[in-house]
């Protein structure tokens, strides 16, 4: 009775604060904000002016006075306010029409190459924010949940979430992380081998939305049968003035072949770390993909033919975490044990 009623006064609400998309979960709604992690800061008053899709709009088109930031990426998440703020403004539109007495129960999906520093910045930022309890959850956990995988049971389960900022590979046993590797190489890194190579291939200085649009329209690890082709626009380095070229499918994946490779690498330095039983079970049923990254055509082809392991992407990969807090919090007793309660006893975080 005393549990339907706080049911009733409360609300659960998932976050996958990610380094390129924040996404939240409501309780009996599902995802009700899928956002761009981007903070505007109005750097006169110290005020945040925009948050999510409007403020990545303002990226690299901002007054002096005011400065978009995406603050996992730049690690300004230790920046409490800033947190803080996008917190609220995160559970405002989560709650939005619906009247809680107690503030909500939020749980928090973070990178796990996060600092302790950090997580206790999101967890106090989420309370001061209007939660009512706040869990911490980390993604290649929260993912592997997500899309279903017996993370409990004494199998083992291997996922790679491959992100903005950050690609997470994890071995997954009896409710723990067995092994982990978290890389500073996702889809930003990959945004910026093509900016690199445009530059010094073509001599033409394109953004980063540009880098990022071809790499989605024909960014492809595995040729083709009829090449792929794109249209960019940049600033000739030469002329400083406008000029166009055309590239293709194969000079993307030059440009990126090296970030690649290094989580190719990351990743078979996990395999051979990961104890036999477990390997065997991950050998039968498959390596999994999620995040943005997965999305990469090709990638599971490339990394089963080094790896000699079945790879398969998640279904909808960009929501894997979000939904693993949804699932989470369905059971939060059950789960529990996944949840980090308290940072300063994680051995791994010191
Ligand atoms: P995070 O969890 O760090 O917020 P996401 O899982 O949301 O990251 O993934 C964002 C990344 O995925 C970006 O770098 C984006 O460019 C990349 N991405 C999204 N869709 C595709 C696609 N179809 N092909 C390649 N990369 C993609
Ligand atoms: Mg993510």
């Amino acid at each position: 009775m005393i549990k339907r009623l706080s049911k009733w006064l409360s609300c659960d609400i998932g976050v996958d604060l990610g380094t390129a998309n924040t996404l939240v979960y409501v309780e009996n709604r599902g995802i009700v904000v899928n956002e761009p992690s981007v903070v505007a800061v109005n750097l006169k008053t110290d005020r945040v002016v925009a948050v999510g899709a409007q403020a990545k709009q303002m990226l690299g088109r901002t007054p002096s006075h005011i400065k978009a930031v995406r603050p996992l990426v730049d690690g300004v998440i230790s920046d409490y306010e800033i947190t803080e703020e996008m917190m609220r403004y995160l559970l405002s539109k989560a709650l939005s029409g619906k009247k809680t007495i107690f503030g909500p129960r939020v749980l928090v999906g973070v990178p796990s190459g996060i600092t302790n520093v950090e997580i206790r910045a999101v967890r106090d930022a989420t309370r001061s924010a209007g939660a009512r309890e706040v869990h911490i959850v980390e993604e290649p956990m929260a993912t592997a949940i997500g899309i279903r995988l017996p993370v409990k049971d004494p199998v083992g389960n291997m996922v790679i979430d491959l992100g903005g900022g950050t690609s997470d590979i994890a071995v997954i046993s009896l409710g723990g992380v067995v092994q982990s590797k978290n890389l500073r190489v996702a889809g930003d890194q990959l945004n910026q081998d093509i900016i690199n190579y445009v530059r010094s291939e073509f001599k033409i200085l394109i953004g980063e939305k540009t880098a990022e649009s071809v790499k989605i329209a024909i960014g492809s690890l595995i040729p083709a049968e009829e090449p792929l082709e794109a249209v960019i626009k940049g600033r000739d380095l030469v002329t400083g003035l406008p000029r166009e070229v055309i590239i293709t499918d194969a000079d993307i994946r030059e440009a990126i072949a090296q970030s690649i490779d290094s989580i190719i690498e990351s990743t078979k330095e996990v395999v051979e770390i990961t104890p036999p039983e477990i390997l065997s079970d991950i050998m039968q049923r498959g390596i999994y993909l999620s995040g943005g990254g997965a999305l990469i055509k090709g990638l599971p082809e490339i990394l089963q033919e080094h790896i000699m392991i079945p790879v398969q992407v998640a279904d909808d990969p960009l929501s894997a975490v979000v939904r693993g807090t949804g699932i989470i919090l369905e059971n939060l007793e059950k789960y529990r044990e996944v949840l980090i309660e308290n940072e300063d006893e994680l051995p791994s975080k010191k």
